[in-house]
């Protein structure tokens, strides 16, 4: 890991109408797009991981996948850019879930972890720079607490120290709340004000891990993690803070509480992508309509996963269905297709290889708002008008290089497709057939051309 030094984000600008040459982000604060500094920043994000208690669905890949192309782009573009996506290990839903199996609530995060980290490695797009955990950020989510209790904006009450929202009058900046309408996010009669929230719980008899505390034995509230984890492996300010659209209000708003409220000046950004719906109704865990991503991975390809979500704005919510699904199916095909007949051409492209001005509205796609739609639309021109050089070198930058590079099949299958070409001339066509049967069985098309037969992964 790279230790970062804290540098106050200056060379900021408000941004307004389209200005090429700098990259613009839309930011829920300020209900508008916000010019980056020039390259090469540093840009540090700090984006919300999962809770790990099971299986993560679709939904959930969101924030992971635009946080890799962002970083993937970004560094494209000159960048120096620093990645950290949490993950989080100690919650409510892990006690419950863990509770109801039977298992030791630590042993259920630390294999939901694992189960995390193997599904989104499905997606081959890498990790990023620092995935810390709860559990090993105690200590620097402690000494926040201490600092929040002696700057009178935390205070003690049953075993919990909760945050005292009245002392931070901003409170509300970022969601849009009016003081008077937020809501009590945790019921507690010992609050001193229904909207205050927990920093430090205090431990129940029915959970089964706590951790040490001036304040007692328990376990930090949500909230208070990012605040420090962000910190630790950011500093006190940084560029872009990501996240569901449903973490606007409560997490992020009590986030920015906590850290602004002593003194830091946390995020510049937050960049809060839009959510999964299926017919029509936000997919979440509780909703019961789950599609696991490895489920989805396992039945159209990681490359159909990667493209879909490329077809929606990512800040807008995006329609799940199998629909959906086949046509990002289709559109890989039509991608692979074009690249393989235009042959391997060369794999890594020099940017001086690049004629600029037909890349540059891609640039400008993605400059503005990172709009991999209209980036999308882009590369079904290049496929169309053959410039097979520049798709190679745009489709990289979203995992997709694969779809430029023929895949080899087994020796086995290669051995009954030459079986079938042998049974083909000898005209035992019911022979032929079953052998064909046999091989898309395995997952793969035979093709038969004017030089032969080809295999084919099927998607
Ligand atoms: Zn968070």
């Amino acid at each position: 890991m790279r230790s970062i030094a804290t540098r106050p984000s200056s060379d900021w600008s408000e941004g307004s109408g389209r200005s090429i040459g700098r990259v613009k982000i839309y930011d829920t604060s300020t209900r508008g797009l916000v010019e980056l500094p020039e390259p090469p920043g540093p840009i540090r994000m700090y984006f919300c991981g999962p809770t790990v208690y099971q299986r993560i669905h679709v939904g959930n890949a969101r924030p992971y996948i635009l946080s890799m192309w962002l970083r993937r782009w970004l560094a494209d573009r000159g960048y120096d850019v620093t990645l950290v996506e949490n993950i989080t290990d100690i919650n409510d839903k892990i006690y419950d879930a863990a509770r109801a199996e039977g298992t030791p609530s630590i042993e259920l995060a630390e294999r939901a972890t694992r189960w995390y980290v193997e599904d989104t490695d499905l997606l081959e797009l890498g990790r990023p720079d620092v995935e810390p955990l709860v559990t090993e950020t105690m200590p620097e989510i402690v000494g926040l607490i201490e600092e929040l209790v002696e700057a009178d904006l935390a205070y003690q009450a049953q075993g919990d120290v909760y945050f005292r929202v009245s002392g931070f009058s901003d409170y509300g900046c970022l969601s849009g709340q009016r003081p008077e309408e937020v809501q009590d996010q945790e019921p507690n009669a010992a609050k001193e004000d229904r909207r205050d929230f927990a920093l430090w719980k205090g431990r129940k008899d029915d959970e089964d891990a706590c951790w040490p505390s001036p304040w007692g034995d328990g376990r930090p509230g949500w909230h208070i993690e990012c605040s420090a984890m962000a910190e630790k492996f950011l500093g006190g300010a940084f560029e872009i803070h990501g996240g569901g659209l449903d973490l606007v209000f409560p997490h992020h708003e009590n986030e920015l509480a906590q850290s602004r409220g002593v003194g830091r000046s946390f995020a510049k950004i937050w960049m809060h992508n839009g959510l999964l719906q299926l017919t029509g109704e936000k997919m979440s865990k509780s909703l019961g309509n789950i599609a696991t991503l490895r489920d989805v991975v396992d039945q159209w390809g990681r490359e159909a996963v990667l493209l879909y979500f490329m077809t929606g704005l990512w800040r807008n919510p995006i329609d799940f269905s199998q629909d959906a699904m086949s046509a990002a199916a289709a559109q890989v095909e039509s991608f692979r297709n074009a690249l393989r007949s235009a042959g391997t051409g060369s794999s890594a492209v020099e940017a001086s290889a690049v004629s600029e001005a037909v890349w540059r509205p891609f640039v400008e796609a993605l400059d503005d708002d990172f709009n991999t739609a209209e980036a999308l639309a882009i590369l079904h021109g290049w496929r169309t008008a053959g410039e097979y050089d520049l798709l190679r070198r745009a489709l990289e930058i979203f995992g997709l290089a694969s779809l430029a590079v023929g895949d080899a099949a087994p020796a086995e299958l290669v051995a009954l497709a030459e079986a079938r070409e042998d049974a083909r001339a000898a005209k035992d066509f019911e022979r032929a057939d079953s052998l064909r049967n046999e091989i898309e069985r395995c997952g793969w098309d035979v093709r038969d051309g004017a030089h032969g037969f080809e295999l084919v992964r099927r998607r």
